[in-house]
């Protein structure tokens, strides 16, 4: 399996997998010209997509959508909550869209890919894991609390894509207004580094070994502190040989294959 993270933050969302002979991206949340730009200084042709999937309707996760498929064919995938809530901004998706249930498995190619539920304030929003035979990859990028289901899911993955979206105090002493703040440290918003690090010490199996962390906040977090407490933590359950990296909003990541 091969994954590029070519934007991960509140300002755009898109992750390349490719695996089992499919190429994906997960979420379009780029203007078309950054994804095909991101694409193609990662080394990706743009033509080789073939689908792209949905986790939620929040325009951080399908901006580009649109604009890209009317110059890349792409199969479209989502749940009915997601694509009716993507298609009341891009009317020209309707009835362009292959249905999955959450809570469901199928098959794009060779790739074996799994939905499941995750609590953030979207019409309805999903994880995935992407098997290929020989790995698994865990991805969940917006949730606002760890639940069982998804410590499930991570635990059986070799590597994993997880939200580390603030630093707990620097998210209360910021200048966002009050309402924001509860939102975003709610149930249904998003998962501290604490709260990244718990799930993933309480998920912890043998096989992980590749984290990279995801949907990090440009005004309450630094990569340093993401980076800092996951390692802390892992250290603390004896697992210092977990590859971590910090995902960027700017910066196409290194294609890692394993
Ligand atoms: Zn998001
Ligand atoms: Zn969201």
């Amino acid at each position: 399996m091969e994954v590029c993270v070519l934007a991960s933050g509140s300002k755009g969302n898109c992750i390349y997998v490719a695996g089992g002979g499919t190429a994906l991206l997960v979420d379009a949340g780029l203007s078309a010209r950054e994804m095909v730009a991101r694409l193609q200084a990662a080394g990706i042709a743009p033509e080789s997509i073939q689908a792209v999937l949905f986790t939620h309707d929040h325009v951080d996760h399908y901006r580009g959508i649109e604009v890209f498929r009317r110059k890349f064919p792409v199969r479209l995938f989502a749940n009915e909550g997601t694509a009716a809530g993507i298609e009341q901004s891009c009317p020209k998706l309707a009835s362009e869209w292959e249905i999955f249930e959450t809570s469901s498995s199928f098959e794009i190619g060779g790739l074996h890919v799994e939905a499941f539920t995750v609590p953030h304030d979207a019409a309805d929003p999903v994880g995935f894991v992407f098997d290929d035979g020989a790995a698994r990859l865990c991805l969940a990028t917006d949730l606002g609390q760890a639940t069982p289901l998804i410590r499930a899911k991570l635990a059986q993955c070799h590597a994993a894509i997880l939200e580390s979206n603030h630093d707990y105090d620097m998210l209360m002493q910021s200048e966002r207004p009050w309402p924001l703040k509860t939102r975003i440290a709610g149930r249904s918003g998003h998962l501290s580094n604490e709260d990244a690090a718990a799930l993933i010490c309480a998920a912890l199996s043998e096989q992980l070994h590749t984290l990279w962390l995801a949907h990090l906040s440009e005004e309450c977090n630094t990569p340093a502190l993401a980076l800092n407490t996951m390692r802390q933590a892992l250290r603390a359950a004896g697992r210092e040989d977990v590859r971590i990296e910090v995902m960027s909003q700017t910066r196409v990541s290194a294609r890692l294959v394993f």
